[in-house]
């Protein structure tokens, strides 16, 4: 390409106006804006040739100044079980990240037999930022530190990618976990961009009720969100039931600590009356304790709060170990004594290294140093 000539426009990093604005720009008129945003989030085009109905020049024309693709597969690996499929792709700047898609399906079909989608409920859950600045100890993506934030396109694209997948097979995304790797409010533009792409009404049109922005409790964030009055669902990682132990567990619980983050959260529930979801990743004698989850219940009172428990999957970055079965039903069964709704998590996609940021971990084995201290202080009452 010659040095002058503009570098070509990543349609997937564009919100609907300004793809309209863009469309504009190479004097064209309304509808064909509306056109190729169909073909992006309707017909999953994967180039400007299989735009059909549009002009040969003005495929020519977005041939020349703009961009599909910026993601490139780097590895696919499918759970052995049919129920996960788990992507890694390489970003131009040679960075990886993950994106995994699950199907849930009816009980009464068998996954395996229904090789390589199954029908039913399909949830992709993405990443927001190549590695991240949050310090989880437990987390391969925390033990790699921040390298740079995606941008929507690199969002939306992972979204596509899943959706064209599925479309292979009939199938189509019907759920959409803001999971991978990152944080996702410590990347509000990109995250909210992508939000506002899937629940285009000519587009993917998800409905905000099945999206899931997880975090881990940038309170500004949260505030944000609840500003915006779309009804997208909430989850906080919390890990912990007081900041002693949060604080060795999670490094920016120093800025945002518990009282702050479930402040917050009572704002986002006046705001949108919406239950939310509090993660806690169960780590073997560290916040497994019944007493901590009589801790925790505690302090959720008040707030209309469901908690998924979540068996830590191990990472090499940390000795930190899952919680046996027993304990994690022990743990559980204390929640539901005080009145919570609970989960104990199905370990789906583990088997293929798809706990948050481990795929990429496997793919640069080596590469990532055991910079993050292997254990925290034990404050489990019980072991101490
Ligand atoms: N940054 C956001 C979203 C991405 S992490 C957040 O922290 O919420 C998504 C979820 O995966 C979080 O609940 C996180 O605590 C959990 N997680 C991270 N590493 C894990 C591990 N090794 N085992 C189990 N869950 C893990
Ligand atoms: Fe970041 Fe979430 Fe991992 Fe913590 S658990 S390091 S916030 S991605």
């Amino acid at each position: 390409m010659h040095p002058s000539t503009p570098d070509p426009v990543p349609l997937f990093a564009l919100g609907r106006a300004e793809l309209a604005a863009f469309v504009a720009g190479i004097g064209e008129p309304r509808y064909r804006a509306a056109q190729v945003w169909r073909w992006l989030y309707r017909g999953f085009a994967d180039g400007f040739a299989a735009m059909t109905d549009l002009p040969g020049d003005l495929r020519d024309r977005l041939e020349a100044s703009a961009r599909l693709h910026t993601l490139a597969e780097a590895a696919r690996t499918d759970n052995p079980d049919g129920l996960a499929t788990k992507l890694l792709f390489r970003l131009r700047d040679g960075q990886l990240i993950e994106t995994v898609l699950m199907h849930y399906t009816d009980p009464a079909d068998d996954p395996a037999a229904a090789a390589p989608i199954p029908r039913g409920r399909h949830t992709v859950c993405l990443s927001t930022q190549a590695g991240c600045a949050m310090g989880c100890v437990f987390c391969a993506t925390g033990q790699m530190g921040l390298v740079r934030n995606l941008d929507q396109g690199e969002c939306v694209e992972q979204l596509v990618w899943c959706a064209r997948l599925l479309a292979s097979a009939d199938e189509h995304l019907t759920n959409v976990v803001f999971m991978g790797m990152g944080e996702p409010l410590a990347n509000w533009e990109a995250t909210w961009g992508t939000v506002r792409t899937l629940v285009d009404p000519d587009g993917f049109g998800l409905s905000p009720r099945r999206i899931t922005i997880s975090t881990v409790g940038i309170v500004p964030g949260i505030d944000r969100l609840a500003r915006t009055g779309l009804p997208v669902r909430l989850a906080v990682s919390l890990h912990a039931p007081d900041d002693a132990l949060r604080g060795a567990l999670v490094a920016v619980n120093a800025t945002y600590g518990i009282e702050a983050i479930l402040a917050a959260c009572r704002r986002y529930q006046a705001a949108g009356g919406r239950r939310i979801t509090f993660e806690y990743v169960l780590i073997d004698g560290v916040n497994d304790h019944p007493a901590q989850a009589a801790r925790l219940a505690h302090r959720l009172r008040g707030i209309g709060a469901h908690v998924n428990l979540i068996p830590l999957n191990p990472t090499a970055g940390s000795d930190l170990r899952p919680s046996p079965y027993a304990r994690a039903v022990a743990f559980e069964a204390e929640l539901r004594r005080a009145g919570l709704g609970t989960t104990l998590r199905m370990r789906r996609g583990i088997e293929i290294q798809a706990g948050c940021g481990q795929l990429r971990s496997r793919m640069v084995d080596g590469r990532i140093g055991r910079t993050i201290p292997p254990s925290v202080p034990t404050l489990n009452p019980e072991a101490s």
